[in-house]
């Protein structure tokens, strides 16, 4: 296929995670058994509830729900750097397993993905791209046929496979172990590719949980820009970008 981009689905989560949430806080303080808990969780108390155990830090109890996203379309360059996030699982597409010769893609050419600097430099920048992935295609094939051919041999070869190519990726998070890694990954501070990631996986959690990611995104959301001298500078624009005015309100 070649040129490739990325896809963020949301493919399961925990079901009325915002309700188990409440739920698991108010079992901390009450003397009710777990039926009598579950008949008084009401929708209503449910977004004041989760509200408020943000405010206080009791992020314990946001850690009994969790989202499991297929990630396809991006680079062996955001792979390592989300399997950084230690408490989040992973499973990826093993280049082991999973042979990039030329016979194994379409149009003859492994799935890589090119950076938006790169295609904005112009069809010749491009073009330029294109044939040393070709090149590096060319590469892996001959190690491919030198190693003896199959699964044997992509284990060696894939050493010559750039970071550009492309690799597909599921990961589960609990929702405590997300609000961290929007806090990080939706900074513009972070790398284009896994920040463009974050925000699709924060728009779809969004959807089916939007008391407990309200306020998540970048750390400036909610308090000065963690970045310290670092800072983009721009946290007025990033709270706009996320709804809010510069004093942290919603925009009505
Ligand atoms: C803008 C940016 C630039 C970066 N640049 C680099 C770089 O140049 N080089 C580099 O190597 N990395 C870099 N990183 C990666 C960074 O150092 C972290 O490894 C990554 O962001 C994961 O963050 P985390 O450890 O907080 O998250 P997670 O691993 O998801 O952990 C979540 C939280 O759990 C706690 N925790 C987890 N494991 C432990 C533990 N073993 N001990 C104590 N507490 C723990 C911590 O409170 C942690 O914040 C960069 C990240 C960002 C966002």
């Amino acid at each position: 296929m070649g040129k490739t981009t990325v896809k963020v689905r949301l493919l399961e989560y925990s079901p009325n995670p915002e309700k188990i949430v409440t739920m698991a806080a108010r079992l901390c303080y009450s003397a009710s058994d777990i039926d009598g808990l579950e008949a008084n969780v009401v929708a209503a108390d449910q977004q004041s509830f989760v509200q408020k155990l943000l405010d206080l830090g009791h992020y314990s109890t946001i850690e009994h729900v969790s989202f499991t996203f297929g990630i396809e379309g991006v680079s062996r360059s955001l792979l390592a750097q989300i399997t950084r996030h230690r408490i989040a699982s992973f499973s990826v597409q093993s280049q082991r397993y999973v042979g990039e010769t030329r016979q194994q893609n379409q149009n003859g050419i492994f799935d890589y993905v090119v950076p938006d600097s790169i295609m904005a430099l112009g069809p010749e920048a491009m073009t330029e791209f294109a044939e040393q992935m070709a090149q590096i295609q060319k590469w892996y094939d001959g190690w491919v046929e030198k190693l003896g051919g199959g699964r044997g041999a992509y284990e060696d070869a894939r050493f010559v496979l750039p970071n550009a190519a492309e690799t597909k990726i599921m990961v589960t998070m609990n929702a405590r172990e997300l609000r961290h890694f929007f806090q990080l990954r939706c900074c513009r501070r972070a790398q284009w590719e896994i920040r463009r990631v974050a925000e699709q996986m924060l728009a779809l959690v969004k959807e089916v949980a939007p008391v407990l990611f309200a306020d998540a995104g970048p750390g400036c959301l909610v308090g000065p820009c963690p970045e310290g001298k670092l800072s983009c500078g721009n946290r007025a624009e990033v709270r706009k970008q996320y709804g809010l005015n510069s004093v942290g309100e919603v925009n009505q």
